[in-house]
């Protein structure tokens, strides 16, 4: 416990658990702190801060829900609108971490003032990667609405054939992120209908898992969407923001640019790059990128 001590500041947690006599398997998610942070490492403007939100908190979800647990899952969205493409990643120690294409798009809102998550998407594809070991595995399915909740369910039933419900939002006020995460819970086969259908009239009944989250944290998103249904917490793991870039990394990448490329680069006699999932800054000379180690 003391070696984790220096993780408490930015954290997130994810329960994992059943309900409804086994019938439902359900994973919640918190990321509250892990926006907060991510919108102040990219300085995201409110829609991307959502789209790579609901992405994240997904990535964690499925990471945990798979049926065989991957070493990494990676969730990618990837559309026509101006956001260009979310990328986030969850590992099985609890990392996050992610990527907007554009971290300052504005678009309107959808009638009654939801964000325009999917008018920033636009029509494309998700794409999900789960590594095993060294082994990776990619499914992929077309966007249904690029709001990223309902194209996660539709993943699941497509490639997975889980019947799941899959409630993704980050609550943006002037100050900041306020509340972020997300909830899945599978139907299991042979689940009751009776249980079912408890669990679609208390999802239809909410206003949104963010502001759940923001009332009471993942406990209470639990408590409102599998009211009046038996339920057991199976496990709690912490999640944070980590990158897994390194100096090492992005030099190797680096000296595979072709020639020309990396004459441009040094002409000012250093090069300096940045890691697109975490803005760390890397200072490398030209005799580093040429001299292969
Ligand atoms: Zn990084």
């Amino acid at each position: 416990m003391i070696a984790s001590e220096m993780e408490t500041a930015a954290q997130g947690r994810l329960e994992l658990g059943l309900a409804g006599n086994g019938a439902l398997r359900w994973a919640v998610a918190d990321i509250t702190d892990v926006m907060a942070d991510a919108r102040d490492r990219f300085d995201l403007w409110p829609v991307p801060a959502a789209a790579l939100g609901r992405c994240l908190a997904g990535a964690a979800l499925l990471q945990r829900l798979a049926q065989k647990t991957p070493s990494r899952l990676m969730l990618e969205v990837r559309g026509d609108g101006p956001i260009l493409r979310v990328i986030a990643e969850a590992d099985d120690e609890g990392n996050l971490r992610g990527m907007v294409g554009d971290a300052q798009v504005a678009v309107p809102d959808w009638p009654g003032g939801k964000l325009g998550v999917g008018r920033a998407v636009g029509k494309g594809y998700l794409r999900v990667m789960r590594e095993y070991g060294g082994r990776s595995y990619q499914s992929q399915v077309e966007l249904v609405s690029g709001e990223i909740g309902e194209d996660v369910a539709f993943y699941l039933q497509q490639s997975v054939q889980t019947r799941s419900a899959v409630l993704l939002g980050v609550l943006g006020k002037p100050s900041g992120v306020v509340a972020a995460g997300g909830m899945v819970v599978e139907v299991l086969p042979g689940a009751p209908e009776d249980a079912v259908a408890l669990l679609e009239s208390n999802i239809a009944g909410i206003r949104g898992v963010s502001h759940l989250i923001e009332e009471g944290g993942a406990s209470h998103v639990v408590e409102t969407v599998l009211a009046g249904l038996d339920r057991e917490v199976k496990e709690v793991r912490p999640l944070r923001y980590r990158c897994r870039c390194s100096r090492e990394r992005l030099r190797r990448h680096l000296v595979l640019l072709p020639a020309e490329d990396r004459d441009y680069l040094t002409e000012e006699g250093s090069i300096e790059a940045d890691c697109a999932f975490c803005g760390a800054r890397y200072r490398f000379t030209p005799e580093e990128l040429t001299a292969e180690a």
